[in-house]
């Protein structure tokens, strides 16, 4: 096929037309819009003079584009073998039949005259072997006066969205799963929907705020959700983005809402925090250990010259939050729980944060995968999904000043290290 070539689309519903069809050919209208030189089967001749409008799922909105209609023609099984000679063809670029001689092959195709002529030959009878070697079921051809070309016909696959994934990545195992998204800022945003894109089938999310002008600039929302809640603007984007999997919206503040998030942990398999701030990330480093939950926790820290995901499993080798940042204390590490609050909390939530948004995108989407591999390791003994460590610290744009370990020098390095035991005095590791 030349780049030049026509494009032809045809969605499920119009190679279900053709396939029922007690025709052996018909008519076909396409639509064609110019600006793609793409046509799109529009309308099909099933029985005689009986033209049947072909439906294209409204999510497909390219596909609707276009109102100039283009006379076209179908037909089963012209030839025997018709459509291995289009493979053929099609393999070898710039040969082509003359008219007469494809006319004579072919009986009943249209004369295009000065016209552009689309033949689609549909052949229901293929064999295993001619559909392993690539034989369409349904093939074009270019017909013009000059010559006729094979062409591709793209066909609406019967499998689209993540079943598509389905024997290469544990799809039916995360789609069992829930996973908490506590905070639906940049990296929270971007976490929920990694989430969805890896699997998990359903993703409840929590935040109090609304989207703001001042957001879109860092985050998978755009202008459309100005003025919405991010909870609700977020399960609005993720419903039409991943229609197969469920999206919860709490219009929650993980602190002065603490009794409501203790009640949702019992029912996912994981938390994980990308809020802003201590006192949200306490809160869930406390309330999921209690539920006996592992969270992740994700941020960057030093106006976003490294991000930090923190994994926190209840198990009595892994101690919680405020242990392992006791433990860094020890240590003379910088107070990151601190650092979390210079640019919030204090009435200038509005000022502009180092942090581009790629670099929060990078953080989101470690988290989740951070969130995955625990799932999928721990609950399904996928050892392929094994972490180095339980806490990775993220080279965004270090300065390299900063004390061990958050002293990473290089951009896109990645440092792992676990987290300490359980302080035998620790009010969250000590009721688990
Ligand atoms: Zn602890």
């Amino acid at each position: 096929m030349y780049r030049s070539d026509p494009f032809v689309i045809l969605t499920h519903d119009g190679a279900a037309k053709i396939a029922n069809s007690e025709m052996r050919g018909g008519r076909v209208a396409m639509r064609h819009t110019p600006s793609e030189d793409a046509y799109i089967v529009d309308v099909v001749e099933t029985a005689k003079d009986v033209r049947v409008q072909v439906a294209i799922p409204p999510e497909y909105t390219a596909l609707k584009w276009g109102d100039a209609l283009h006379a076209a023609q179908w037909m089963r099984q012209p030839v025997e073998g018709l459509n291995l000679h289009h493979l053929a063809m099609i393999r070898r670029p710039g040969i082509s039949l003359a008219f007469h001689d494809f006319r004579s092959l072919v009986a009943g195709v249209n004369d295009p005259g000065n016209q552009l002529g689309l033949l689609i030959t549909y052949d229901p009878d293929l064999s295993q072997e001619a559909i392993e070697v690539g034989v369409s079921t349904f093939a074009g051809w270019l017909v013009q006066r000059s010559g006729v070309r094979p062409i591709h016909i793209e066909v609406e696959p019967e499998t689209v969205g993540l079943a598509q994934l389905t024997g290469a990545w544990p799809i039916e195992q995360l789609a069992r799963h829930a996973v908490l998204v506590v905070g639906c800022g940049s990296i929270g945003g971007v976490a929920a929907e990694a989430l969805a894109g890896y699997g998990v089938g359903t993703v409840e999310l929590v935040d109090p705020d609304r989207f703001l002008w001042h957001n879109i600039i860092r985050h998978t929302l755009g202008p459309e959700s100005v003025g919405r809640y991010k909870v609700d603007a977020l399960k609005t984007h993720l419903d039409k983005r991943w229609p197969d999997q469920d999206f919860v919206a709490h219009r929650l503040d993980a602190v002065s809402d603490a009794h409501f998030l203790r009640s949702l942990i019992p029912k996912v398999d994981l938390v994980l925090c990308a809020a802003d701030g201590i006192a949200p990330r306490r809160v869930v480093s406390h309330l999921s250990r209690r539920a006996g939950k592992p969270a992740v926790l994700a941020c960057v820290l030093d106006h976003g010259s490294v991000g930090e995901i923190i994994r926190l499993r209840p198990t009595p080798r892994f101690g919680c939050l405020l242990c392992l940042r006791e433990n860094l204390q020890d240590e003379g590490a910088m107070d990151a729980e601190a650092d979390q609050e210079l640019d919030y909390g204090i009435g200038r939530v509005h000022q502009p944060m180092t942090a581009v948004s790629p670099d929060l995108q990078y953080v989101g989407t470690l988290a989740a995968k951070t969130a995955v591999a625990t799932l999928l390791e721990s609950l399904h003994g996928d050892h392929t999904q094994r972490l180095p460590g339980e806490h990775a610290i993220l080279g965004l744009r270090p300065t390299g000043d900063l004390a061990s370990p958050f002293d990473v020098r290089e951009a896109g390095d990645i440092r792992w290290r676990t987290v300490p035991s359980p302080r035998p005095d620790c009010p969250t590791c000590s009721a688990a």
